[in-house]
């Protein structure tokens, strides 16, 4: 059934392709502004900042990955679906596996980006990614099913071999991860009383790790992954991967490192859709948007988050979900513009600030040109999160769960 004839004709028809940051919140800014209609390829919601503390099991797939049907109301149609092209001219998008197309009078194009390879050899097929539930999942049975082929009686070197797993680049993600798995590695080799201890490893292309961040924050962040005894090497390419081992490069020096998993944390390129849609566009294959977030030459689409390109911003914002969450009231607000025949404005967006986890026990927030760690920092974390969840009632049911049940890891296998 084609999702717009249900809908009154007389409504404007509004399609929002993409149910991250940037089409959720869009779509649940519309909701009565017209016939709205949210398409996304999975059936959940994903409050990515918290992946790392689903993996640990600090946080439960219910507090941070909403199936839609329980976040939207009846004034929001959801369709389960990949859309594969749009048609400006007819105005309509094509979603896999349906016969007919969905008709739009308004278009809001959110689908974000996806793990960026960079080509490198046996990356795709050897490597872990870590962008969904499902990702995380298998991270976690790989650490598990690792541990569960040492033997007690092994000597330290070897059950350290046996546990050596590498983190490849080293963004807030790739620190996010490395300090986790530290954390949970260490615990488990205690509890199963494993002599020696595993090995971490990140790995960073760059001069040093966290790219870009403020220098007190990246103090805290080497502090922590000294003390999680995470190796780290910085200037140092990946050059190779295959189902064991890690091929790098280092000051034209090659060096192999044998593993029981790699994971890929080194960049996002854009959706494959967005590679295929003739409008204009970066060399990255970003969309170039207005400030309004309006689609150039292209009347009535917006797109927004990670795909999306703002010239007129200097310098260019990263792609996080805090900018997408700002953009999407921006796009909400002038899609409403446009219907009730008023001009569009200007998006004004900022960064915010920075979380980054570090560990099971610690964090760092950068708050008003301040940075604080550990327990206070971890805590301010999880409260500035749960405030980013997409629905009163979410951020009062996680929240209380979080208060009164706790959050601390569920240890690899027990
Ligand atoms: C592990 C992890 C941790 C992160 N931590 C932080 C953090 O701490 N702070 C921060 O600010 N940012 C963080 N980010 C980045 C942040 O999640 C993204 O910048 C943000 O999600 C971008 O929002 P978006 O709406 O553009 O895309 P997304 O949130 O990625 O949403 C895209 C949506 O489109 C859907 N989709 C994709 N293709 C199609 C298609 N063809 N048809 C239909 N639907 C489709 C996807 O399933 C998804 O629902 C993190 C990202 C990851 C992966």
């Amino acid at each position: 059934m084609d999702a717009s004839e249900e809908k009154d004709p007389t409504l404007a028809r509004i399609v929002v392709v993409g149910g991250g940051y940037g089409g959720l919140f869009t779509a649940m800014g519309l909701a009565g502004a017209g016939a709205v209609t949210l398409i996304s390829n999975e059936d959940h919601f994903l409050h990515a900042p918290l992946l790392y503390e689903y993996m640990s099991g600090e946080v439960e797939a219910w507090h941070i990955a909403p199936p839609y049907r329980e976040l939207l109301d009846e004034r929001i149609k959801f369709v389960q679906g990949a859309v594969t092209d749009v048609d400006f001219d007819k105005r309509e998008v094509t979603v896999a596996g349906r016969v007919r197309r969905l008709a739009y009078d308004y278009l809001v194009l959110a689908v974000g980006g996806i793990t960026n390879f960079w080509g490198v050899e046996g990356a795709e097929q050897n490597t872990l990614p870590f962008r969904k539930i499902r990702h995380a999942d298998d991270l976690r049975q790989r650490m598990i099913a690792t541990l569960d082929r040492i033997q007690p009686d092994a000597a330290p070197q070897d059950a350290r071999r046996a546990a050596t797993f590498v983190v490849v680049g080293g963004g807030a993600s790739g620190v996010e991860l490395a300090t986790k798995m530290s954390d949970l590695l260490r615990d488990a080799f205690g509890r199963r009383g494993l002599k020696g201890e595993p090995r971490v490893a990140l790995v960073e292309m760059s001069k040093e790790i966290v790219p870009g961040m403020e220098s007190d924050l990246r103090a805290a962040i080497e502090k922590a992954l000294a003390e999680k005894r995470v190796e780290v090497y910085t200037e140092t390419r990946v050059i190779a991967v295959g189902p064991n081992a890690v091929v790098f490069e280092h000051a034209g020096e090659h060096q192999t490192i044998e593993t029981s998993g790699t994971v890929w944390t080194a960049g996002v390129r854009v959706n494959p859709l967005v590679e295929k849609l003739n409008v204009e566009k970066t060399r990255q294959g970003l969309i170039v948007v207005e400030p309004s977030l309006q689609v150039r030459g292209r009347a009535g689409v917006f797109a927004l988050g990670d795909i999306a390109y703002l010239p007129d911003v200097q310098p260019m914002l990263a792609g996080t979900a805090q900018l997408a969450y700002q953009q999407s009231r921006v796009a909400a607000a002038n899609v409403q513009a446009l219907i009730d025949g008023s001009v569009p404005s200007a998006g004004h967006f900022q960064e915010l600030g920075e979380a980054v986890s570090l560990g099971t026990d610690d964090a760092a927030v950068l708050t008003a040109g301040h940075v604080i760690s550990g327990q206070l920092a971890r805590q301010a974390r999880f409260a500035l999160y749960t405030m980013r969840l997409p629905t009163w009632q979410q951020r009062l049911r996680v929240g209380a769960a979080w208060f009164f049940g706790g959050k601390t890891p569920r240890p690899l296998g027990l």
